[in-house]
């Protein structure tokens, strides 16, 4: 992918703008009760091929880009 985010000193991916349309919620109850802790946690996509959780505010939370 040509349009990937930089990666900070730290190792984590700068971008924290999730990919548009890329969001979606954890439906628990179609995975089994072993699923439930994660009920109702919104995901979405990086331009670095990672799916963070998302913050309340909508953001992507702090992660490292897949190692190639
Ligand atoms: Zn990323």
């Amino acid at each position: 992918m040509s349009d990937k985010p930089a990666v900070l000193p730290n190792g984590f991916c700068s971008n924290k703008t999730p990919v548009p349309g890329t969001a979606r919620q954890v439906n628990a109850h179609s995975l089994g009760a072993k699923f439930s802790r994660m009920h109702g946690r919104r995901y979405a996509d990086c331009p670095c091929g990672k799916s963070p959780a998302l913050t309340e505010r909508g953001k992507l939370r702090p992660h490292k880009q897949p190692t190639a």
